[in-house]
Order: C-alpha cells, then sequence, then structure tokens
C-alpha cells in the first residue's frame, strides 16, 4: 500500500537532480506471494520526481480562488519491479524481527517529461520488525528555517512557528488510528541574511527555498511577511506531493496589519467568514501548507496528479484574510501521501470531523 525512496539525488547528463523521490501510483499494487518458499515479486507504477525537473520546467498553478498557493510540479512515471524473499513458511507474529535478504526493485522510465533519470536499481536491505508492522503510524519530517543570527537573536522570524505547527500537529492528528500521521520537526535553521526577511518578489522567494535542502524532511521557511501576500494567501507550497516539497509562509499569518489588505474568500461549502480580518487570523494555515505537501488539491481542482480535497475541509483555499477551515477529513487522512513518509510508532487518538 505504501513506497516511499527518497536521496539526494545523482549527478546526470542533464545536471544534477537534487532531491529525488520515488513513490507508489495509486493507492496499492499487488505483488505475488508464495508463503512455502517465502519469494514475493511484482510490476508496480511509481512517480517520480526530482528538483531539476522543477528548475527546467517550473511548476503548474492551481486555477482556483482565494489564493494561488499550489506549485504543482510535473512528474515522471516508471515501471518498478519489485522481487524480495522472505524466510520459508513465515507466520506473523505479535513481537519479533525477521532478517529478510534483500530486496531489489529496478525501475524504468515510462512516462517523461525531462527524462534525465532513466533506470533505477536499488538494493533495499531491512529488517521486519513485527511490533511497527502491526502498529503503523506514518511521520512527516519537517525543517523550519528562520531569517536571524540564531535562536537568541530577538529580531528572528519564525514566532508565528510554533503556533502554526502546533494546529497543524493537531489537525493531522485527527486522522486517528485510521490513517496515524505525524510530524517529526528538526530545530530550526537560521540563515543570517537580513535581506530575506522582507520578501518584494515571488523571485525572491525563489532564492529563499534555494537556500536550503534538507533531503528527508518539507522545509518550511517563515519570513517576516511578503509583499505579495494577498496573492499567496500569505505562504505557498512548491512541488507538492514530492520530497523536494518546501513551503514559504510569513509570521504575519498571525498577525495581520491593519486596513484589511485583501479579501477573504469562502467558498459556498465553508462556514460563513468574515469578508476580511486583520491581527491572529490563520492558525490552520500551515496545515493546509502541508496538507499541499501530502499531495492534496483545493476541493473541485485535482490536477497534475494532487487528490482533490474534501469540500469545507482545511483543504479548502481562505485567502491572507481568513483562516482554512478547522475541519479534517476521512479522505484527506487517507489520500495523503509524500515519499518523505516514513514508519513510526504514535498513539493514535481523535477521529477526523468529516467522515469522507
Ligand atoms: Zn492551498
Amino acid at each position: 500500500m505504501e513506497f516511499n525512496l527518497v536521496s539526494k539525488g545523482v549527478y546526470t547528463a542533464k545536471g544534477r537532480t537534487g532531491v529525488l523521490g520515488l513513490r507508489l501510483k495509486g493507492e496499492e499494487a499487488r505483488l505475488s506471494y508464495d508463503p512455502r518458499t517465502g519469494q514475493a515479486s511484482g510490476k508496480f507504477s511509481l512517480v517520480l520526481h526530482y528538483e531539476l525537473l522543477d528548475k527546467v520546467k517550473g511548476f503548474r498553478r492551481g486555477r482556483t480562488k482565494g489564493e494561488a498557493d499550489e506549485f504543482v510540479p510535473y512528474t515522471e512515471t516508471m515501471v518498478g519491479k519489485l522481487s524480495v524473499r522472505f524466510p520459508e513458511g513465515m507466520r506473523p507474529a505479535s513481537k519479533g524481527r525477521v532478517v529478510v535478504e534483500p530486496a531489489i526493485l529496478e525501475a524504468e522510465l515510462s512516462s517523461s517529461v525531462l527524462g534525465a533519470v532513466r533506470r533505477i536499481r536499488v538494493v533495499i536491505r531491512f529488517r521486519l520488525d513485527w511490533a511497527r508492522f502491526l502498529a503503523p503510524a506514518e511521520f512527516l519530517r519537517i525543517q523550519p528555517v528562520f531569517i536571524g543570527r540564531n535562536s537568541s537573536d530577538p529580531n528572528a522570524t519564525g514566532k508565528a512557528f510554533p503556533e502554526l505547527m502546533k494546529r497543524a500537529v493537531e489537525l493531522w492528528g485527527r486522522c486517528g488510528s485510521g490513517r496515524c500521521l505525524g510530524f517529526v520537526i528538526n530545530r530550526p535553521i537560521y540563515l543570517n541574511a537580513p535581506a530575506y526577511k522582507v520578501l518584494e518578489t515571488e523571485a525572491e522567494a525563489a532564492s529563499l527555498r534555494a537556500e536550503v535542502d534538507v533531503a528527508d524532511a518539507v522545509e518550511v521557511f517563515v519570513v517576516e511577511r511578503m509583499d505579495f501576500a494577498c496573492a499567496w494567501g500569505g505562504g505557498a507550497c512548491f512541488s507538492s506531493g514530492t520530497a523536494a516539497a518546501k513551503v514559504v509562509t510569513c509570521d504575519q499569518q498571525l498577525n495581520i496589519p491593519a486596513p484589511c489588505p485583501c479579501p477573504g474568500y469562502c467558498p459556498a461549502t465553508c462556514p460563513p467568514c468574515p469578508p476580511c480580518q486583520t491581527g491572529d487570523v490563520n492558525y490552520y494555515h500551515l496545515a493546509h501548507e502541508l496538507g499541499h505537501a501530502l499531495n492534496l488539491a483545493h476541493p473541485g481542482a485535482p490536477h497534475g496528479g494532487l487528490v482533490e480535497g474534501t469540500p469545507g475541509s482545511n483543504m479548502e483555499p481562505s485567502g491572507f484574510c481568513c483562516d482554512n477551515p478547522d475541519v479534517q477529513s476521512a479522505r484527506n487522512c487517507r489520500s495523503a501521501s509524500n515519499p518523505l513518509l516514513y514508519w513510526g510508532r504514535a498513539i493514535c487518538r481523535g477521529a477526523p470531523d468529516i467522515d469522507d
């Protein structure tokens, strides 16, 4: 049901790939398995993405009202052949580990956009840990990036991050045991580059994004403010749904200046939202951007391989002066995907607000 692979990237004839990710295409793949010999194998489609694709081809922009915060990448498709040999006559157990012979994945490019990577061969060495296998939770690692000298710099950005992240953890925690999703948060990286505190153009935001690449995490860049905040809803996600996903946002999410700079946007499915609010407004904004990082699109706007979010849920676009709904849905939880997701253990409480 899941297959995620991430790498720092490789050199190719077309340039360095940058962060590279592979994930299973579709909801599940079938392997044939012979319990007597332990041999399992199968063929399935994989979605391939690497940062060089974004650099050469650019992004697809969402065509929704309210905020243009989805920067959807072009992706390619590979056909993967996996073969793995488990011990003979293996039976599920409540605990214990099983050492498995290295699995081999051989993937060939089947639908190309740039074609810099045509073949991937991976030798996967792993142990099967029954305790983890039977109580799975999935984690997405987050790398905060703030502008300032260090954590004791009183003028450093990132003041809104703890609250925004707390709400994101809480909203995605509502997936409960149906699809237990959590976040692991790295220590912030500080960029001592005051010019980035106020982003004047989208090009400046692109330079900022290029400053930090953490291969196994979604970077969340927090500036003080951006002059084009109304266009993005104050923040946006780039390379949505891929290992290269990055969010750029600002501290003004919880400190929108008066007079109100832009209208709020309320889709018909949302509870009425004041047309324009100032002050501490966008508590669930980062939860929404991380929804894009988890391959979800705005309701009614599926494109580029992203999955449409549930109407009325947190995946509704809202604009800068109105918060994204504090509502989680079972379908959003179920549809979430990113090659960076990895297995772990957690206690999963809570339940989605919308059953589907
Ligand atoms: Zn959005």
